[in-house]
């Protein structure tokens, strides 16, 4: 079993140390945290070994009662690859510590691509992760465009995309953000950097997008107008979207109608921390109107990305050279649908 490293043990960085650890190929070795906060005696209180980030506040921890294993460095000697899921930046300075222990790095879509140089999502660009030392999974937003985007593609070839990007103001657990009463465009400039973001790992795509945030904290929206290379009927969309894998069809008139109830109907699936891996797409919303494909999806930001994250560590330590197999494989560990 290869070893697992999470830096990083908040929103991302617990979610992939539980999928990490649910596969049968890989284990968590260790996770980190700066603080000793309830984060940090949960993990401990589920087995992880818990490794402190900033080695002067041993003593913080010892006076909270929350056993430590160690310091982030010792981790990182111990392990294969670490994935990073610190705080947007972080990660960068955290590359050079990397690259001088010489440990494989997966990073956040909070680095910038051209810091990592080279970004992964599971069904667009799998392979080119092949034994690679430094990758970056693409952000909740990015992830959700390329997982309906790219069998659309693959299916009828895309001209041009046009999005525009509803985005959470905030994480549920995130006292601090807003907006809490007001429409924000976010970025006020257009196009907003998604689009490019995409292109880093459906390269050939063209795509502008604009971005905007609003007071709530359950999930993205998007807003997707699709120009298609060749004609084909919504049907053949709702039937490639169908059997695509973590992307499914919801139901307005099954009273799936909105953000909130779909976050109820994750609740029911009784998931940990009632996560939603897969990518919504209402099943009404998709139209062709003068050869232009509509649709409307959403995307739980705080989960979405955690199955990329497993696939990449596989392509990285060369364990799985067949893209689907690793998606297969972490679909079924995990439970995805
Ligand atoms: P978070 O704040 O919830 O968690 C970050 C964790 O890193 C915390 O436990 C914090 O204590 C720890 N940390 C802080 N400084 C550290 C340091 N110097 N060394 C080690 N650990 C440190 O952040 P998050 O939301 O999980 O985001 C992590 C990354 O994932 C970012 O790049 C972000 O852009 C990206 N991301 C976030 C979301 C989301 O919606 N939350 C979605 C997709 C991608």
């Amino acid at each position: 079993m290869k070893k697992v490293a999470i830096n990083g043990y908040g929103t991302i960085g617990k979610r992939v140390a539980d999928a990490v650890s649910a596969q049968n190929d890989l284990k968590i070795i260790g996770v980190s945290k700066t603080k000793p906060d309830f984060e940090a005696r949960m993990a401990v209180e589920k087995g992880y070994e818990l490794y402190i980030s900033i080695p002067e506040r041993e003593k913080l921890f010892q006076e909270a009662g929350i056993e430590i294993s160690g310091t982030v460095d010792e981790m990182l000697h111990d392990a294969d690859i670490v994935v990073d899921c610190t705080p947007e930046g972080i990660g960068a300075q955290n590359l050079l510590k990397y690259k001088e222990i010489g440990i494989k790095a997966i990073f956040q879509g909070g680095e910038k691509h051209d810091n990592v140089g080279l970004s992964f999502n599971s069904f667009a660009n799998y392979d080119d992760s092949w034994g690679k030392d430094h990758v970056r999974v693409v952000s909740c937003n990015t992830t959700g465009l390329c997982r309906t985007l790219k069998p659309i593609h693959d299916l009828c070839g895309i001209k041009k995309v046009r999005a525009v990007m509803v985005r959470r103001g905030g994480d549920p657990s995130q006292v601090n953000k807003g907006p809490i009463n007001a429409v924000v465009p976010n970025p006020p400039t257009v196009p907003s950097h998604h689009g490019p973001d995409l292109k880093t790992v459906m390269y050939d795509v063209n795509i502008n997008t604009v971005a905007l945030l609003v007071p709530t904290t359950l999930m993205h929206q998007h807003n997707l107008m699709v120009e298609l290379e060749n004609q084909v009927e919504v049907d053949d969309i709702v039937e490639t979207l169908d059997k695509t894998s973590r992307v499914m069809l919801v139901k307005a008139k099954e009273g799936l109608g909105s953000t909130a109830e779909i976050m109820e109907y994750a609740k029911e699936l009784g998931r940990s921390r009632n996560d939603l891996f897969e990518i919504p797409v209402w099943q009404e919303s998709l139209n062709i109107v003068d050869g232009e494909l509509y649709y409307m999806q959403a995307v739980h930001q705080e989960s979405d990305v955690v199955p990329e994250n497993v696939d990449a560590i596989r392509a990285m330590l060369e364990i799985e050279d067949n893209a689907e197999k690793s998606i297969q494989k972490t679909n079924k560990a995990m439970g995805i649908l």
